[in-house]
């Protein structure tokens, strides 16, 4: 399946010279979602893999399917304020503007392993940010997956030592 047809390109969205790829468009085709998580989730397969991580909002919708896929919990990261219990604050730049997000304290026990899944690898802010967070819980990254990636903003620069998959690039 082709999803670079079925993703939809929005110019200057939510700011001038951002070309926004919007998965709105292969969610709401059935096939084609299950067969875009399927594909993330053959890519690591045959691993140990006990949580998948992904952030808020667009690495929920493809995290949680991938970790049902995998047999592995799923663990959310949020933005500041939504968490009830517990958290880790950590702050980090994306490609437009500053952010912060949060994970439980207890979400990641010490040597277990996780995938951080989430939609888009752009200039990889958010996906260090994520990595940070769970090293910092004592958990060990196993992989980083993502449905797409913009591969001129080099979001793979520092992340040698991990293994990246992603099944569209732009
Ligand atoms: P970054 O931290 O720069 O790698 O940005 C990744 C995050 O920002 C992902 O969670 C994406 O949902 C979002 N994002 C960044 N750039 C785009 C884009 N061009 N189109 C859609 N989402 C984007």
């Amino acid at each position: 399946m082709q999803f670079q047809n079925i993703i939809r390109v929005i110019p200057d969205f939510p700011a001038e010279g951002i070309s926004f790829k919007d998965i709105t468009t292969l969610l709401k085709d059935g096939p084609a979602f299950r067969q875009a998580v399927d594909c993330l989730a053959a890519e690591f397969a045959g691993q140990h893999i006990d949580l998948v991580a992904g952030p808020e909002a667009r690495g929920f919708v493809i995290g949680a399917p991938m970790a049902y896929a995998l047999g592995a919990g799923f663990v959310p990261i949020r933005k500041p304020g939504k968490l009830p219990a517990a958290v880790l604050h950590h702050e980090y730049s994306l490609e437009y503007g500053v952010d912060a997000l949060e994970i439980h304290q207890d979400a990641i026990l010490p040597g277990q392993k996780v995938l951080i899944v989430d939609d888009l690898l752009a200039t990889g802010g958010t996906t260090k940010a994520v990595i940070s967070m769970v090293e910092q819980l004592g958990g060990e990254v196993v992989g980083l997956g993502f449905l797409i990636e913009l591969l001129f903003l080099h979001g793979r620069t520092g992340l040698d030592n991990y293994k990246v998959k992603s099944l569209v690039q732009y």
